[in-house]
């Protein structure tokens, strides 16, 4: 695989965003929406979040997890002394679904190539997924009662390259607001992405 410079793959990201923008596939959720949310962060990010789709204030932001589920997102970073702007985050379903409803099967395949796209671009050493629909995009298999926490390596082709990667299934920061045992456990969960990294980069 090329290294791309910091410019380059901010660029190659901007390219991405625009494709997204102008993407008419499916119409339903382009229509409904106010704005594409392709996702933002550091070009050269060693760890990616991926939820499942824009809610209401990231449709009207055109911006990733800034509503409440965000608000957590961004307080669990600075428990591991990161912040937004240090990760990239990003979701499955690049379009709010109306009503928030679950994002059908279609929209997900048909949107997973934007995903994909950014993910060979900021080549990162690590993949947290918010929520089990995220994961199960890549590990169908997976229940997240039984998973969360522990990372898991999985190679997968793109673009005829194949890629070995570290993910992190968690549960979805909107499941543990309202749920003292699973906010405490989603913590704890967090608490460990520092060693899971440190793990990977002993490996490479
Ligand atoms: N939930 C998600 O899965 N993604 C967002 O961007 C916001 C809430």
């Amino acid at each position: 695989m090329t290294t791309l410079t910091r410019d380059e793959k901010q660029s190659k990201l901007a390219q991405i965003a625009r494709s997204v923008a102008s993407c008419e596939v499916c119409s339903e959720l382009c229509k409904a929406a106010t704005n594409p949310v392709p996702g933002e962060g550091d070009p050269e990010a060693k760890i990616m979040f991926v939820g499942e789709a824009p809610g209401a204030q990231e449709d009207q932001q055109g911006r990733p997890f800034v509503g409440a589920s965000g608000k957590f997102l961004a307080e669990m970073l600075d428990s591991i002394g990161l912040s937004r702007d240090d990760v990239f985050i990003t979701n499955i379903v690049k379009y709010r679904p109306p009503a928030n409803r679950d994002p059908s099967r279609e929209e997900i395949r048909d949107c997973l190539p934007y995903l994909l796209e950014q993910i060979a671009v900021i080549d990162p050493k690590l993949i947290v997924f918010l929520g089990r629909h995220a994961m199960n995009v890549f590990l169908p298999e997976l229940k997240i009662s039984a998973c969360h926490g522990q990372a898991v390596k999985q190679s997968y082709t793109h673009a005829g390259v194949r890629r070995e990667q570290v993910f992190l299934p968690l549960y979805h920061p909107a499941a543990a607001l309202y749920n003292g045992s699973m906010r405490a456990t989603l913590l704890e969960d967090f608490a460990s992405i520092p060693k899971v990294l440190e793990s990977i980069s002993k490996e490479s």
